[in-house]
């Protein structure tokens, strides 16, 4: 049995893991896709105190190889359901029930999608949620963004350097990000901005995406190769809404001290309600959630 189990390998997981085994606790770690979350797709960072600019990978690795260094177990598997019991927890994958005396919920968030007929179908195929990532297909060409937060915006400044045309699609006619990167975008000739519009319709050739119809108080098609997905995202706490008290939007509640409702359940990271979605609130988030695990297990113990 483990004294903490932490699922998600993101920056706040991984940030437990280091702080709960330099308390000399057993931890496992359980992550279903790559290492670091979403902070990996981050090309350049400069807002993380101390460093001036590095990027998400970097960072991730960085983090990866310090946590490894520890001998934390880091498992590839996906968790599917959570057991809390009397004297333990337990958490089920596909092929392996692991015990721990205390769980740390660090799953982060997916990418929030427009819900549009045929939209699962043209990713890869001209429609993408991550700009760095493939941004580089699109070298010369025609493409958009859709959303008005600073995703959004940093995604429309990346591509401006890569592609022919920007098209930069917002629902409001004042944009969420910050200025600073507002301005920047307003300089750049090959950004349009295009206010008080939802994309309605996809236009589709050979399979792959060839347009977007743009709704306002009319309807219009616009030619693009490419159309990035910018518009938030939601917290993965499928599996634990009917374990931890989660608000209305799906976010687990948790107090100061990462502590969830249920005893010896905490949780850190994108995952949870709170106010700032940052790198510096994940990795502060992850420190509280072990320092306040590694109490109650040593209470526990007396
Ligand atoms: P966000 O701030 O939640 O913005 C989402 C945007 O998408 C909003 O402008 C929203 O419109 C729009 N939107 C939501 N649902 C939509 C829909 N169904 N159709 C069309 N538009 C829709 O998300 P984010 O940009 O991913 O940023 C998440 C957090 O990370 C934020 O706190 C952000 O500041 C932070 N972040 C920081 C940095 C940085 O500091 N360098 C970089 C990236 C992200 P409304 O505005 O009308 O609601």
């Amino acid at each position: 049995m483990y004294d903490i189990i932490i699922i998600g390998g993101g920056i706040a997981g991984l940030t437990s893991a280091l702080y709960a085994s330099r308390a000399g606790k057993s931890v496992l770690v359980l992550e279903e896709a790559s290492y670091g979350g979403a902070i990996i797709n981050t090309l350049d960072i400069a807002n993380y105190p101390g460093i001036s600019h590095i990027s998400g990978y970097e960072l991730a690795t960085n983090l990866y190889e310090q946590v490894k260094e520890l001998k934390v177990s880091i498992v590839n598997e996906k968790a599917l359901k959570i057991k809390n019991m009397r004297n333990k927890k337990q958490v089920i994958t596909k092929n392996n029930v692991y015990e721990g005396k205390a769980i740390i919920l660090a799953t982060g968030r997916n990418n929030r999608k427009l819900g549009l007929l045929h939209e699962d179908e043209l990713i890869g195929k001209g429609l993408s949620y991550c700009a760095t990532c493939d941004g580089a297909f699109y070298r010369g060409k025609v493409v958009s963004v859709v959303g008005g937060g600073n995703t959004a915006l940093e995604d429309a400044l990346y591509l401006s350097t890569i592609a022919k045309e920007v098209y930069l699609i917002h629902r409001r006619d004042t944009f969420r990000g910050d200025d600073i990167t507002i301005n920047l975008l307003k300089k750049k000739d090959n950004v349009h901005f295009i206010f008080n519009s939802t994309i309605s319709k996809f236009k589709i050739t050979d399979h792959r995406l060839s347009g977007i119809v743009i709704k306002n108080s009319q309807e219009e098609t616009i030619l693009v190769d490419a159309l990035f997905v910018a518009i938030g995202r939601e917290p993965k706490n499928e599996i634990v809404k009917n374990l931890v008290k989660l608000d209305d939007n799906g976010y687990i509640i948790i107090n100061q001290k990462c502590h969830t409702n249920i005893k010896g359940i905490f949780a850190a990271g994108d995952n949870c309600r709170k106010s700032l979605y940052q790198l510096v609130t994940a990795t502060s988030d992850g420190a509280i959630a072990a320092e306040e695990a590694v109490l109650y297990l040593n209470k526990k113990k007396g």
